[in-house]
């Protein structure tokens, strides 16, 4: 109980009011001040092991990385959509993906203890990051290029049969801007001209997608 105390912030302390009486009943006590008199040793259990899951929980959402995704997708419905049968998804997305969320993928930046070369191995950036790896190691733009292209066909092939005409990459129809939006989609039945414009950023919190 001392080794665990250390870690849950609970003591073992006997009940004063008891000991007056000459009893001697033992009590819990956290560190919010809640005190429990474990009356069985399934209350006892129940109590010790309710301390332990909230130590986890909150060292979990204490981790430097956690919730940097969901701070965005948990701002709007749309955004989401879990892909629950694992369509358009290979095993190596996945190995991926889940990695990346965490913050666990190999590169140099991302290791935190010891003193080890956190420079880019491509280019000789200072500090290799996800976010330099993914989005800003100029070695990689024409992947970013690639990327970007992928996104938009698909975009184009889900857009198209339902609202009408998609051109990519053009000026405006009908008009002289000189503007080339990445797609702009002419819906006839209603009138309208959707211009869509797809950016792919490293969701580093609310403010960079704003940024975006
Ligand atoms: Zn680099």
């Amino acid at each position: 109980m001392r080794r665990l105390g250390k870690r849950i912030g609970c003591r073992w302390e006997w009940c004063e009011e008891c000991q007056d009486l000459g009893v001697l009943v033992p009590q819990i006590r956290s560190d919010n001040t809640t005190i429990v008199t474990p009356s069985a040793r399934g209350m006892l259990e129940r109590t010790l092991k309710a301390a332990i899951h909230s130590l986890y929980m909150e060292t979990l959402k204490h981790k430097l990385d956690q919730g940097k995704a969901f701070e965005l997708t948990s701002k709007c419905d749309a955004s989401n959509h879990f892909l629950a049968w694992g369509g358009f998804t290979r095993f190596a997305n996945w190995r991926f993906i889940h990695r990346a969320r965490i913050n666990c993928v190999s590169v140099n930046g991302a290791v935190c203890h010891g003193n080890r070369e956190k420079r880019c191995r491509k280019y000789g950036y200072s500090n290799e990051t996800l976010p330099h790896v993914l989005c800003s190691c100029k070695l990689h733009s024409r992947a970013w290029q690639l990327r970007h292209n992928t996104i938009q066909n698909r975009l184009v092939k889900a857009i198209a049969p339902r609202l009408g005409e998609v051109t990519v990459n053009c000026a405006i129809p009908g008009t002289d801007n000189q503007l080339r939006p990445d797609m702009v989609v002419t819906d006839k039945a209603q009138k309208k001209l959707i211009l869509v414009d797809v950016m792919v950023f490293f969701e580093n919190r609310t403010l960079a997608f704003c940024e975006a």
